[in-house]
């Protein structure tokens, strides 16, 4: 299970601007869980959401149950990346209907073993986890807003999680250290136990108490836009864990290898679109081609 935001991007890259175009953690999230196990969505969009976008979600067999539709307009974001297309500026962010979003979840999903609470304020994740039952597994993302200006209730949220997945500069935010190791170390005794920190290109550190794994992003040649990355490799990573129902160490570590190569095919194209086209072999094989890559 997912929760978070769906919308409509307008990105901007050096070489080209699209407009309106399917958005949203939830989105990317759900999109690469699906190639691993189902998926069951919890967001909210407005009446001006396409039918077009919602048909996609379904017909790769995304449970919408827990989507509302509200009255008001969707959730909008706007980011422009920079020439090396890993430094993103954030230009709009219109919340609408996503800024009151108040999560209910459907009863046939309070019982699900592996969740995942997308970015977004902590408040509302911690009354997310409220209502389900006894989660296997519960993994979040969070930002340099609610790290800055809510720190209360997201420490209070990491003592009830068992995994956090952040990018580099928000691990050293949360935790004042510079080192991401030893970052690691100190956001877990926050209480999560496994702690995944994403440096864009250059990879991604999972730090556990049996040590740290770390792996490099998937080389490739022509980035397109990497928006949505981290959460294509969140949800290729939970939805690799929920099909294996195993939270071994070097389970979690192959979870990470299933998170690098879908996030890379994120970045392959606008939007969701790579992700649209792509299969379970697609994904297999590039996982082999990174084992190729870092075995010595
Ligand atoms: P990522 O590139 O993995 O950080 O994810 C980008 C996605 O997050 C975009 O599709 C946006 O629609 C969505 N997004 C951007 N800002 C926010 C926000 N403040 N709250 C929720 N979702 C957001």
């Amino acid at each position: 299970m997912v929760v978070g935001s769906l919308g409509l991007d307008t990105i901007i890259t050096p070489e080209r601007q699209v407009s309106e175009v399917l958005g949203g953690s939830s989105t990317y999230f759900a999109l690469a869980a699906g190639f691993f196990t189902n998926v069951k969505l919890v967001s909210v969009v407005g009446t001006d959401f396409p039918d077009e976008y919602r048909s996609l979600l379904a017909e790769r067999g995304i449970d919408l149950e827990g989507l509302e539709v509200a009255a008001g307009k969707t959730f909008r974001w706007t980011g422009r990346y920079k020439e090396d297309m890993n430094t993103r500026i954030t230009l709009e962010t219109h919340l609408n209907v996503f800024g009151e979003f108040q999560p209910r979840l459907p009863e046939s999903y309070r019982g699900v073993p592996y969740v995942f609470l997308a970015n977004g304020p902590p408040e509302i994740q911690i009354t997310t986890l409220s209502q389900m039952q006894a989660p296997r597994f519960i993994m979040v993302d969070t930002m340099d807003l609610w790290i800055d200006h809510h720190r209360e209730p997201l420490e209070a949220l990491l003592k009830e999680v068992d995994g956090l997945v952040i990018n580099d500069e928000e691990a050293t935010l949360l935790s004042g250290q510079v080192s991401l190791p030893r970052a690691g170390r100190d956001i877990m005794q926050l209480g999560p136990r496994t702690v995944i920190i994403k440096k864009g290109s250059h990879g991604v550190l999972l730090c556990e108490d049996e040590g740290c794994f770390a792996l490099p992003a998937y080389p490739l040649e022509h980035v397109i836009d990497p928006t949505g990355a981290g959460d294509a490799f969140a949800g290729a990573l939970m939805g690799y864990l929920a099909s294996t129902d195993e939270l071994s160490p070097a389970n979690l570590r192959r979870a990470v290898a299933y998170g690098t190569a879908t996030a890379a095919f994120a970045c392959e194209d606008f939007s969701v679109e790579r992700l649209t086209q792509i299969s379970r072999a697609d994904i297999d094989q590039r996982v082999e081609q990174l084992r190729e890559l870092t075995s010595f």
